[in-house]
C-alpha cells in the first residue's frame, strides 16, 4: 500500500508540540497523554511520553496519532509524577522512527523533547567530537540531548548541564529535560517556539500551547521567557534567566499555527485571526454575496471579514475532520480524487453567488487553485480568493521547514500570477502592514522571516540558497 501525502499538507513540516508535567501523587503520564491529545495539531507524525519516579526513566514512544501510539497498558507502564511528551512530524514523506522522540535510550539518565530545529550545528557537533562522541546521523534534538547527558554523565546536576551546554545550541528550542527526578524547560533566547507555564493539583505543567494547560485543568500562570531556565523539583519551581532575552515570536503561530484558544503573548489567537479578516476587509472589500472560509483555521479571519462588512458569512465548504497529514490511499485511480476527499461544497449555498473565499495562508497554492475548482463546480458565479497574511515568499528553517523557497508559490510569481494560476477572478493577500495591525503587538518582537526573508537566528550556509523574490508586491 501506498502512503500519500495529501493536498495542502504535503511536504510541510509542522511544528511539534511538547508537554511536560511535574506533580507528586499525580498521573503524570495520563495527563501529558490528554496534554499531547490537545497538541495533535502541531505533529501528527510520531508521539511519545518519558516518566521518572524518582528512580527510573521510562519511556514509550512510536509512529502514529496520539490515540493510536497508547493503549491502557501503555499508560499503566509509564509509571511516575513526572513525565514529558511529545508530539512529531517528520521530515519527508516518510516517518523516520529512530528519530521519534522523547530522545531517551533505554534506561538512559537524561530524556529531552524538542519543538524547534537548530539550522546550524557546527559548534555542537565540534564539541561533540572533540570529546570523544559519536555524532554521526544523529538529529539536533539528538545532539542537544547528548550534550546535557556529557555534564550530567560529569555529575553535573541538570541544571547546571543545561547552562554549561546552552551556548552550544543556535537555533529555535524549546526543550523539556527530565532526570529520574527533576524536570527543567529551557527556551532560545529569541523565543520563536510558544512554551507556557501552568499549576495543576499542586504541581506544574510546561505545554507549546496554553490548550494542552486549560485540557489538564491546569492554571496558566505565565510564558516561559526567551532564554528562561525553570527547574522543577521537589523545591518547587526555580527560574534562571541564563540568556539575555530578545523575543522573536514566530508570527506565523498566529496565522495558522497555533490553535484558535490558546493565548500567545497574553492574546488570544482567535481574536488575533478575527482582527486579521477585519483588516483584510478594510484593505479589500468586496460586494460578496457570501464570504466562505476554508475549514477550519480561515473560520475566525472569515467571519471578522463578514462581520466587517455585514455579509453572511456560510460554511460552504465541508472538511473531513479525520483527515491529518497522511493517509493511505485505497488505490491509484482514487488519487485524483483526494482533494474532494478533503473538502466538499455545498452547492445550495454557493449556487450563483459570489463567492469570497477566506484563506489563512496560501503556501504552494494547490489548496487555493482546487478549491476556486470546487466552488466553480458547484456554481459559484464569481470567486475571489483572499488570504489573511501576506505572500509566503521565504522558507522557514526554525522547525516547519517549508520545503523549498521554489516551491513557495509566491517567491516565483507575482500576485497576478498566482491569481492566473488558481483561476479566481481575483486574488488579494492581507498586507504586512496589515498583519502587523491586526496582531497589536511591536513588529519588533516577531520572526517574520516566511514574508520579509529577516532571519534572527543564523541560517548558515542555507542563506546562499536564499532569492530575493523578483517580484515584491
Ligand atoms: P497550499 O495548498 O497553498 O500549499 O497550502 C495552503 C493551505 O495550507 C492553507 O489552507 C493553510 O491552512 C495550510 N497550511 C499553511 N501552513 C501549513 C503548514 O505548515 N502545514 C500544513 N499542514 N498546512 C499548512
Ligand atoms: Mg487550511
Amino acid at each position: 500500500m501506498n502512503t500519500i501525502l495529501l493536498n495542502d499538507s504535503y511536504a510541510i513540516k509542522e511544528k511539534c508540540g511538547v508537554f511536560g508535567i511535574y506533580g507528586k501523587g499525580l498521573e503524570a503520564a495520563r495527563l501529558t497523554y490528554f496534554g499531547l491529545y490537545s497538541l495533535q495539531h502541531r505533529g501528527q507524525e510520531s508521539s511519545g511520553i518519558s516518566t521518572a519516579d524518582g528512580k527510573t526513566i521510562r519511556t514509550h514512544k512510536a509512529t502514529g496519532l496520539v490515540t493510536q501510539v497508547y493503549t491502557e497498558p501503555d499508560l499503566q507502564k509509564l509509571k511516575g509524577y513526572i513525565a514529558i511528551g511529545h508530539n512529531r512530524y517528520s521530515t519527508s514523506g516518510g516517518s523516520i522512527s529512530d528519530h521519534n522522540q522523547p530522545v531517551a535510550g533505554k534506561n538512559d539518565i537524561v530524556a529531552l523533547v524538542h519543538n524547534g530545529n537548530l539550522p546550524v550545528t557546527k559548534k555542537l557537533v565540534r564539541f561533540l567530537s572533540s570529546r570523544g562522541l559519536y555524532t554521526q546521523g544523529l538529529n539536533d534534538s539528538e545532539l542537544i540531548h547528548l550534550a546535557i547527558k556529557y555534564f550530567v554523565v560529569k555529575k553535573h546536576s541538570l541544571e547546571e548541564a543545561i547552562i554549561k551546554s546552552y551556548p552550544l545550541f543556535t537555533g529555535a528550542f524549546c526543550l523539556l529535560v527530565m532526570t529520574k527526578d527533576n524536570m527543567v524547560a529551557v527556551r532560545d533566547h529569541y523565543g520563536i517556539r510558544p512554551l507556557s507555564i501552568g499549576r495543576v493539583n499542586g504541581g506544574y505543567v510546561i505545554a507549546s500551547e496554553t490548550c494542552a494547560i486549560d485540557t489538564v485543568d491546569g492554571e496558566y500562570i505565565r510564558d516561559v521567557l526567551p532564554g528562561e531556565m525553570i527547574v522543577i523539583s521537589n523545591k518547587g519551581m526555580k527560574s534562571c534567566q541564563i540568556a539575555t532575552p530578545n523575543q522573536k515570536l514566530d508570527i506565523f503561530e498566529f496565522v495558522y499555527f497555533s490553535r484558535p484558544d490558546s493565548l500567545l503573548l497574553g492574546k488570544r489567537v482567535y481574536s488575533v485571526r478575527r482582527n486579521l479578516g477585519k483588516e483584510l476587509a478594510k484593505e479589500y472589500p468586496i460586494k460578496a454575496d457570501i464570504v466562505i472560509p476554508v475549514p477550519d483555521s480561515s473560520m475566525p479571519a472569515a467571519l471578522g471579514y463578514s462581520s466587517e462588512l455585514n455579509l453572511p458569512c456560510e460554511f460552504g465548504l465541508v472538511k473531513n475532520r479525520y483527515i491529518w497529514r497522511t493517509f493511505i490511499m485505497p488505490g491509484k485511480r482514487l488519487r485524483g480524487r483526494s482533494v474532494k476527499m478533503k473538502h466538499n461544497a455545498i452547492p445550495e449555498v454557493i449556487k450563483g453567488k459570489k463567492v469570497v473565499l477566506i484563506d489563512d495562508s496560501i503556501v504552494r497554492g494547490t489548496t487555493a487553485k482546487t478549491l476556486v475548482r470546487t466552488l466553480r463546480d458547484a456554481g459559484a458565479k464569481e470567486v475571489h480568493i483572499l488570504s489573511s497574511c501576506p505572500p509566503i515568499r521565504y522558507p522557514d528553517f526554525y522547525g516547519i521547514d517549508t520545503p523549498t523557497q521554489k516551491e513557495l508559490i509566491a517567491s516565483h510569481k507575482t500576485v497576478l500570477q498566482i491569481e492566473k494560476h488558481i483561476g479566481a477572478d481575483s486574488l488579494y493577500f492581507l498586507s504586512y502592514k496589515g498583519l502587523i495591525k491586526a496582531v497589536g503587538l511591536p513588529e519588533s518582537i516577531f520572526c517574520t522571516s516566511c514574508f520579509t526573508g529577516n532571519y534572527p537566528i543564523s541560517i548558515g550556509k542555507h542563506a546562499n540558497k536564499i532569492k530575493t523574490p523578483a517580484s515584491k508586491m
